[in-house]
């Protein structure tokens, strides 16, 4: 029987009766759409497992470490440096909210066309559902796209913990200087929190933490590549999920463990999916933990999603830190450059991700590419019409979606996913 964490839930000020009710639609949802897969990975367990502890043993990990004197740091987004945090013994969280919830709270705060991300988050803290901002210590924002930045300001009335970082919008010479101070500014922030100083010692030691996770994500990107894919799409998203809020040193022995096995079914030729199944490209905003609907209806009509084009995905973990540097001000500079890595599409130009969209079809061999926006997601969904013209040069279909949280338009999405599989399938056979 599952342990009882209603006191440890009080404690934290959660509302009981949602969360029971929260609880309750997340484990059918997960059973409907994880469990119900045939043929998954025995490495899946732990995964599994992680997600049945979500608001449970990780909680009541994370407020062991709060006894032990540590700061708990959320963070919205994957150019905050976990290293920093683990460097100061910090204990790092993904806060993105990946469900409709509290959206009716959110509303009296923020307009109703704001993204659902951001609905999400604030709406998770304003219905009392989520124990991991009320477990942080500081709470991160950044300056990328206008309704976050805005969004944090109104986040930081209801908590009193926000932290904005100001991440420049080009990457120029200024850019690149200012994003540096920020990261500096932001290391002296954390050891002002904490009481800890960074060494250059104590931040090789996290920088090898955090690119070991990412090292692992890249071998289980690899593997995905072989027809058939020894994982489907939707475990391999969980994966992906999951790595922004477990231990970050077990996360990785479990995901490397998984890629052994991984290993092995392709040797074998086992796989959740058929030989020769459709295989999709994702590519877009971020799919934040319990957001599994667009994989769920690509799944669901026999294609295999390859690899997901987003910061829940290859934007998090393509490139590592460069380890060669021996003081702290040399690690803040290795940091802020491989940052500055990450394509997102509040950058302009924007054009390392036309590229990396590309590498990726060819690398994972996708058949297709399906842009993502969330609706109301401005950067993205203007970023679809360059993407569509990349894509279209190199002759892979391309499909654009923009959807948000709800399940009202699952109907008319499968009907399109459906329509373009089945133009995926006559361009293979012609
Ligand atoms: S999409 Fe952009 S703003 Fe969102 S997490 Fe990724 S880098 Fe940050
Ligand atoms: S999904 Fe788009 S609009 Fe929403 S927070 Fe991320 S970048 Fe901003």
């Amino acid at each position: 029987m599952a342990k009882d964490y209603t006191q440890m839930w009080s404690s934290i000020g959660l509302n009981l009766k949602g969360h029971d009710g929260l609880l309750t639609v997340l484990t059918e949802a997960y059973k409907g759409i994880y469990l119900s897969q045939k043929n998954r990975p025995k490495g899946m367990d732990y995964f599994d497992f992680v997600i049945s502890e979500v608001h449970g043993l990780r909680i009541e990990e994370i407020f062991e470490a709060k006894k032990s004197g540590k700061k708990v740091i959320g963070t919205f987004c994957v150019y905050v440096p976990e290293e920093l945090v683990l460097a100061v013994d910090g204990v790092c969280i993904g806060l993105c909210a990946g469900a409709d919830v509290g959206s009716d709270e959110a509303e009296k705060y923020v307009p109703r066309n704001t993204c659902a991300l951001i609905k999400a988050f604030l709406g998770f803290k304003l219905a009392g559902l989520c124990p991991y901002v009320e477990l942080t210590d500081l709470i991160v924002g950044e300056t990328t796209c206008d309704g976050k930045k805005k969004a944090y300001e109104i986040f930081d009335e209801i908590t009193n913990k926000v932290y904005v970082m100001e991440l420049p919008h080009k990457k120029g010479v200024d850019g690149r200087t200012m994003w540096r101070n920020e990261i500096k500014r932001f290391a002296d922030k954390l050891e002002e929190l904490t009481g800890n100083k960074i060494t250059p010692e104590k931040l090789l030691e996290s920088s090898r933490i955090v690119n070991a996770k990412r090292k692992a994500l890249q071998r289980l990107s690899a593997l995905r590549a072989a027809d058939p894919s020894p994982i489907s799409g939707l475990d391999a998203l969980l994966i992906n999920q999951v790595s922004f809020y477990d231990d970050p040193i077990r996360f990785t022995a479990k995901t490397n463990e998984l890629c052994d096995e991984l290993a092995e079914r392709i040797k074998a030729g086992s796989s959740v999916a058929a030989k020769g199944s459709l295989r999709v490209l994702i590519s877009g905003s971020p799919m934040a933990i319990p957001n599994w609907k667009l994989h769920a209806i690509v799944e669901g009509s026999g294609a295999t999603v390859v690899g997901e084009e987003s910061c829940v995905g290859e934007r998090n973990f393509r490139t590592l830190l460069d380890e060669n540097f021996s003081s702290v001000e040399q690690g803040i500079d290795k940091l802020s450059e491989r940052s500055l890595t990450v394509d997102c599409a509040c950058f302009t130009p924007n054009t390392e991700r036309l590229d990396n969209i590309v590498e990726m079809t060819k690398r994972l061999k996708a058949q297709g590419v399906i842009h993502y926006a969330l609706q109301f997601c401005t950067p993205y969904m203007m970023e679809a019409f360059k993407a569509k013209k990349t894509v279209d040069a190199i002759g892979v279909p391309f499909l654009r979606i923009e959807t948000d949280y709800s399940m009202e338009d699952m109907g008319q999405l499968t009907t399109r996913v459906g329509a373009f599989l089945e133009m995926m399938q006559t361009r293979v056979n012609a």
